[in-house]
């Protein structure tokens, strides 16, 4: 019997869970300020990014908040609102992260504005139907970014380019915001290493 197909199996089925382990704790929120993917995630990212799980996962995700959307009783004076990230929520990045091997280079902040720069990322299906179906409900709706303020242009025309339209305001990080986290995180750094 060849022992070598069935070792790779294995050694193949074990990068999966592995790797399935690490998206669930990314997706939890429990593995924190990440950079990159594990070096022995790429295929799996790939896979997972272009095949049928994310469009499925995005869908049920997009039904359940719509599902909880219809519950809800819209009074009319603007002030129940829903609020929508963009990058991975509205827009989908992956023709930007198909060139970075999905992120297993380390994110390059100068190419990642230059595709923001272009204006070109597509929709998420499951995101611009949710986003019309809580529009025809009557919620007022907020974007909220972590794209600077510097590329609120090229972000409406992107939106706009690929379907949204009508949201109440745009929300986008000031150069301030980010000189105030820095400076937070430097207070934090300072009090771990002298105050404990
Ligand atoms: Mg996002």
């Amino acid at each position: 019997m060849d022992i070598l197909p069935i070792c790779l199996q294995i050694l193949a089925s074990s990068a999966k869970n592995s790797c399935e382990s690490w998206r669930f704790s990314v997706e939890t929120n429990d593995a924190g300020v990440w950079t990159q993917i594990p070096a022995t995630c790429e295929n799996y990212v790939k896979k997972y990014m272009n095949g049928h799980r994310y469009r499925y996962d995005s869908d049920v995700v997009a039904f359940d908040a719509s599902a909880f959307a219809e519950t809800v009783n819209v009074s009319g004076d603007g002030m129940d609102a829903c609020v929508f990230d963009i990058d991975e929520t509205l827009l989908s990045n992956l023709p930007y992260y198909a060139t970075v091997r999905y992120g297993l280079e380390e994110f390059n902040q100068t190419s990642w504005d230059k595709w923001v720069d272009l204006a070109e990322a597509p929709a998420l299906p499951a995101s611009l139907k949710l986003y019309k179906e809580v529009q025809q409900l009557g919620f007022t709706l907020f974007l909220l970014t972590g794209r600077e303020e510097s590329q609120r242009n090229v972000t409406m025309k992107n939106l706009k380019d690929v379907g949204y339209s009508n949201w109440e305001r745009l929300i986008l990080r000031y150069a301030e915001n980010l000189i105030m986290r820095n400076y937070f995180l430097l207070l934090l750094f300072y009090k771990k290493y002298y105050y404990l």
